[in-house]
């Protein structure tokens, strides 16, 4: 089980610090059975390593540009976030989709690059709630995980479903909704990738305490993508202990 709070665009340098401070206190005892991590704001991300230090709370990045080097303004590449000690970095979330242009495609390059230097990609899929409505929603998300992981070979990679309709609006997919995407996205990787089955595929969408034991309780749920959650230590905390 993995559990990563995605921070998004929140939080000062002094908050975010002291929030890293308080998730590695709270969680200490659970990060030996789970694994937990933290994705704050790039600007942060060296000052939260520091306070991650000896702790089993890993770094995240939440975006990353899949050139190396180069006149890409504003842009961060893999081997920088490699130098700062980051782990995981979140790629195609679907608000880099809607609100930045972002194609599977690019996720495609992003995730390739990133596994090239050695950070773990963590590959976001999800449909619309008209795609839902439609009855399109396994479809929508199989074709967006086979273009979001095209050339890609087999390498550490999590997979995280979040439908777009459940992110920071509080409403959950059900447990059973959760779990038959989750089953679809199993058959595709382990149709992708020899041992393919054994990806982690994270749940991600208003994952709060009070809901993260029973999305845990299925079987093809290997942990949470928290969003607004992660913002409160005592919130994250308890989802980590779900898990
Ligand atoms: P919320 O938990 O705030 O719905 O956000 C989910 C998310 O987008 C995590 O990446």
């Amino acid at each position: 089980m993995l559990v990563a709070g995605n921070w998004k665009m929140n939080l000062g340098h002094a908050d975010a610090v002291g929030l890293a401070a308080d998730v590695v206190q709270v969680t200490a005892d659970a990060t030996d059975a789970v694994g937990v991590a933290v994705c704050p704001p790039a600007v942060w991300l060296d000052a939260v390593a520091e306070r991650l230090r000896d702790s089993g709370v890993r770094l995240g990045a939440q975006n990353v540009h899949p050139e190396e080097s180069g006149a890409f303004t504003g842009e961060v590449s893999p081997p920088m976030l490699r130098d700062l000690g980051v782990h995981y970095v979140i790629v195609g979330h679907s608000e880099r989709r809607q609100l930045f242009g972002e194609t599977s495609a690019f996720a495609a390059e992003k995730v390739r690059s990133a596994q090239a230097a050695g950070l773990v990609p963590i590959l976001c899929v999800g449909e619309t709630l008209d795609e839902r409505e439609a009855g399109d929603a396994e479809a929508t998300v199989l074709d967006q995980l086979a273009a979001s992981l095209d050339g890609v070979e087999a390498g550490d990679l999590v997979v995280a479903y979040e439908p777009v309709w459940a992110i920071g609006t509080g409403r959950t997919a059900s447990p059973e909704q959760a779990q038959a995407m989750h089953a679809a996205i199993r058959g595709a990787l382990a149709d992708r990738f020899t041992g393919g089955d054994g990806i982690e595929i994270l749940y991600g969408g208003s994952v709060k305490p009070g809901n993260a034991a029973e999305l845990f309780a299925q079987p093809d749920l290997d942990g949470a993508l928290v969003g607004g959650a992660s913002l409160d230590a005592e919130s994250f905390a308890a989802i980590v202990a779900a898990a």
